[in-house]
């Protein structure tokens, strides 16, 4: 709050006694009097002070008081000071109307009345001390409005922040950024949760998390974006070490460059996605080949050697007719064996480029599983170690597509037996609720482990310490596809070395189920 402390009032008059008088009027107020002697000093004045108002003499030699109030009036800094003549002359309308004129905004007339000087005086301070008032208020305005501009900028800056980072903790990606010296900036949440490690071991060692085999790779691919300015995006693959399982997945990193608005490289930014599946399905595509090579090459050599034998036979005189036919019979067996090779590569290729369609018509479930039961008797009979038992529930009929529910049963019954391989019982069953059927088999082998049973439906996967039992690994891939166009589902309870249950639930709605 201003007080009079902070009021200067200019005093101008050449003669001392004429200074002394205002100055006696008006000390006991505690204004800040500043005395000039002439117009030319109470212009120096002017320069270095702000004034309240201005009490000038107007007889003054020299320059007298109306050519100084114009000098005073064309100064921008003092051109808004009041001026209050003081004069002993006449009181002349004319001679007023010059002061006027010439600045002035009252008059002072001589001898001086104390009451009326000390009035007028008080009413222009007043009126200054109201203007600095509201000069100050408007300037506490303007800087709370800056203020609030700054806070807000900050707020918004702030508030950008938080949204690129839950946008990057929202992805299902690691994401990091580096500087372009390659040093780590940032991660987001997913990169500390999978690599287990924090913020300044990340830092201090970026690569200690990557396959010891991709790290010369990572590098090569780093050092020619940071020598190349180019160089806006590149990526490459590699195995970031899981500190949950302590394996290395694989993992496609993107890194893009982080632009400012001059489009100068400010920083990278990295994605890794992970591409472990991907992977696997690649390595396991690859092998699928050799194994289906092999798988062709057993049921061809059988056929060969059947052919041979034959030839033999025919050409010697004491063969007999049913060692011949004997013979053949294995031969017709093996071509039997490649045809459901080839039928399963069918199927496979059907279902990937999706030609492979079901044509559901009304069926008896019951024939088909018993007459699947049929079929792979033959083959338990001489394999002479499987007990097969079967509990099918009669006459359940529904609309289902009769051959291709029958592979998914034959597929069931034959992985039941492949992975039965010492003694034990299969079993087989058929029951129906009021909203679906449900077909059971249940064998006593080698079982899945727990981590490995959502994995056997995938294509090309195979899982135990079994693999020299043949197979294609695409069996299960097909079943499942076929059970699902039903609108079913194929589920599997098993753990390692207590067998395994295979449970088919298909709805009856889509299939009308009459007793
Ligand atoms: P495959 O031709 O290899 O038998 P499938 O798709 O039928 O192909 O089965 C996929 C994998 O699931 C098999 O390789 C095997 O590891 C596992 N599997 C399937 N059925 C059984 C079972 N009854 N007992 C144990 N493992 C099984």
């Amino acid at each position: 709050m201003s007080t009079n402390d902070d009021v200067n009032i200019l005093l101008v008059d050449d003669r001392p006694e004429g200074i002394y008088t205002l100055e006696r009027v008006l000390e006991d107020q505690n204004y800040n009097l500043i005395k000039a002697s002439s117009g030319q000093e109470a212009l120096k004045h002017i320069l270095n002070y702000n004034f309240a108002l201005i009490l000038l003499d107007v007889q003054m030699p020299i320059m007298d008081g109306f050519e100084t109030a114009s000098l005073i009036r064309e100064r921008k800094k003092s051109s808004h000071v009041p001026i209050i003549f003081v004069t002993a002359i006449s009181k002349d309308e004319q001679y007023v109307g010059k002061g006027y004129q010439s600045g002035a905004v009252d008059y002072l007339f001589k001898p001086i009345n104390p009451e009326v000087l000390r009035s007028k005086v008080s009413v222009f301070v007043d009126l200054y001390l109201k203007n600095k008032q509201v000069l100050a208020q408007e300037k506490l305005l303007r800087d709370k409005k800056l203020e609030d501009q700054r806070l807000k900028f900050t707020q918004d800056k702030y508030d950008d922040l938080l949204r690129y980072e839950s946008l990057a903790n929202s992805i299902p990606h690691l994401l990091w950024r580096m500087n372009l010296e390659g040093i780590p900036e940032y991660f987001n949440e997913k990169w500390y949760s999978y690599t287990g490690i924090d913020f300044e071991n990340s830092k201090k060692d970026f690569f200690s998390v990557i396959h010891e085999q991709d790290i010369a790779v990572v590098k090569r691919k780093w050092n020619a974006a940071i020598c190349d300015p180019s160089i806006d995006s590149f990526s490459f693959e590699c195995r970031i070490k899981n500190s949950k399982s302590n394996e290395y997945n694989w993992f496609w990193n993107l890194v893009v460059a982080e632009k400012n608005k001059d489009s100068e490289k400010i920083s990278w930014v990295g994605t890794s996605t992970d591409i472990n599946e991907r992977k696997d399905i690649e390595k396991q595509k690859a092998s699928f080949l050799s194994i289906a090579s092999h798988e062709l090459r057993t049921p061809l050599t059988a056929i060969k050697s059947s052919m041979e034998l034959a030839e033999i036979m025919l050409e010697d005189e004491g063969a007999k007719y049913e060692d011949l036919s004997e013979v053949l019979g294995i031969g017709r067996e093996s071509c039997d064996q490649v045809n459901e090779l080839l039928d399963e590569f069918l199927d496979f290729s059907r279902v990937e480029s999706g030609r492979l369609s079901i044509r559901p018509e009304k069926t008896n479930l019951s024939e088909i599983v018993q007459r699947s039961i049929e079929c792979h008797q033959p083959k338990i009979k001489s394999l002479g170690r499987h007990k097969l038992e079967a509990n099918i529930c009669s006459d359940v009929y529904g609309e289902f597509d009769g051959p291709r529910i029958r592979q998914v049963i034959d597929n069931l019954i034959n992985n039941a037996i492949k992975y039965t391989p010492t003694k034990g019982s299969i079993k087989v069953s058929l029951s129906k609720s009021k909203d679906e059927v449900i077909l059971s088999v249940r064998d006593e082998g080698v079982g899945i482990d727990t981590p490995n049973l959502e994995k056997i439906f995938q294509a090309f996967k195979r899982v135990n310490e079994h693999e020299h039992i043949s197979g294609l690994g695409i069996g299960l891939y097909i079943s499942s596809w076929i059970v699902e166009e039903h609108k079913g589902k194929i589920e599997v309870y098993s753990s390692l070395g207590k067998g395994a249950e295979f449970v088919v639930k298909l709805p009856s709605t889509i299939g009308e189920v009459i007793i």
